[in-house]
């Protein structure tokens, strides 16, 4: 139960359609993890009355959110007709801006991308701004739906319930106008997160089946840097001022083989990321007096090569000492690891469980560690659920 916040109350007392709009989201997501679903078995699932259930279920065939696919068996009767969300339609179209590229793509209800384009991240914000609204702008003269909204995923500090971008440290961007310049140029809604709170509500509503059902979990996305995701309760938990999760900045030790974004030697991510394992394996090669290589050592690790692999173990024992202190912080349920170090999961996977076995209380439950099962760009599918969760979820 929630206290009531009084210098909030204001925005959120319950307007004449709010009980409506909660009702549809509800038959929504009835639909969508029951389907096939009949409007009888929605109604005795919800108990909401049967002309509420068919009223709904007529907004939502009518917005093309939903369709009808033909009959089911009667248990008596006339046959009921079925019920599914529907697929191939667009309705989201989720922007992806990484360090590198940048990948802009329309996908439908389901999550499923339906068209994508791709290009080299501009340094110059204004640059990046108006490649991302051009790619819009041909999407939406390709595929019209009045439902269509954007989700854009950012490697730096957002503010989330304002729409705005604070700071991307890799271009040292500062309070990039990208939201307020799409919903002008284009009359799209627009919700934005960083790439991290991004995937953790991919995995929420499109992971693995036994993530999508976990209330509480922790995403822990290990590239250049370590970004980690809170979902609390079936939510994203962004803090106060939407800067919770920073945990890549903990203090796991001291020397750590790179620096920290941050500049610090002490940081986790110092310790744990991929320019840390491509660190210990460069100074490996010089310590036998070869030169570096600058070869991917997952890759490398992947086809056998001991120090490769020696390398990536020592960063899956500093993995396994974080999510250690994360699970003994926050004792969530499972916690999801994400990123290009995932491709060598079966190699490492034992490193991280030790390293959190030997350093847990014995008699907590056990936390499930799992590798994501996401597709490789897990951000664009993040940028994808930023549209769909408003969409299933009341004001999330
Ligand atoms: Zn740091």
């Amino acid at each position: 139960m929630k206290r009531i916040d009084l210098k909030r109350a204001k925005s959120q007392i319950a307007r004449p359609n709010t009980i409506r709009e909660i009702n549809t989201q509800i038959v929504l997501n009835y639909v969508r993890d029951l389907a096939p679903i009949s409007r009888a078995e929605i109604a005795r699932v919800t108990n909401l009355q049967r002309s509420t259930v068919s009223s709904i279920v007529d907004a939502l065939l009518r917005a093309d959110l939903i369709e009808d696919i033909g009959t089911g068996d009667s248990t008596g009767g006339r046959k009921p007709n079925l019920l599914r969300i529907r697929t191939g339609s667009p309705v989201a179209i989720g922007v992806d801006v990484g360090p590198v590229n940048t990948v802009v793509a329309i996908a439908d209800l389901a999550g499923s991308i339906l068209d994508k384009e791709e290009f080299s991240t501009s340094k110059n914000a204004d640059k990046e701004t108006s490649l991302i609204i051009s790619s819009i702008s041909r999407f939406l003269k390709k595929y019209q739906n009045d439902e269509l909204e954007v989700g854009l995923s950012v490697p730096g500090i957002t503010d989330h319930a304002n729409s705005s971008v604070t700071y991307v440290p890799y271009f040292r961007w500062h309070d990039w106008d990208i939201c307020d310049r799409i919903e002008n140029e284009t009359g799209l809604k627009v919700t934005v997160d960083n790439d991290a709170n991004a995937i953790a509500l991919a995995e929420l509503w499109f992971g693995r089946e036994k993530i999508r059902k976990t209330r509480n979990f922790i995403t822990v996305l290990v590239s250049e840097g370590i970004g980690t995701g809170v979902v609390f309760e079936g939510q994203v938990y962004r803090g106060e001022k939407g800067d919770a999760g920073e945990f890549g900045h903990m203090i796991v030790g001291s020397l750590a083989p790179v620096a920290c974004s941050c500049g610090g030697f002490e940081c986790w991510e110092a310790f744990a990321s991929n320019t840390a394992s491509q660190a210990r394996f460069e100074s490996a090669l010089i310590g036998n007096g070869s030169k570096s290589s600058g070869a991917n050592v997952i890759e490398l690790a992947l086809k056998g090569d001991e120090k490769a692999l020696a390398a990536l173990c020592e960063t899956a024992k500093y993995l396994g000492i974080g999510i250690s202190n994360l699970i003994v912080g926050l004792g969530p349920q499972a916690v999801v690891v994400s990123g290009g170090i995932t491709q060598a999961w079966d190699l490492i996977s034992e490193e991280v469980h030790k390293a959190v076995e030997k350093s847990i209380r014995k008699r907590l439950p056990r936390t499930v560690i799992t590798a994501s099962s996401l597709p490789s760009r897990p951000t664009l599918i993040g940028a994808v659920a930023l549209v769909l969760a408003r969409k299933f979820a009341a004001a999330s």
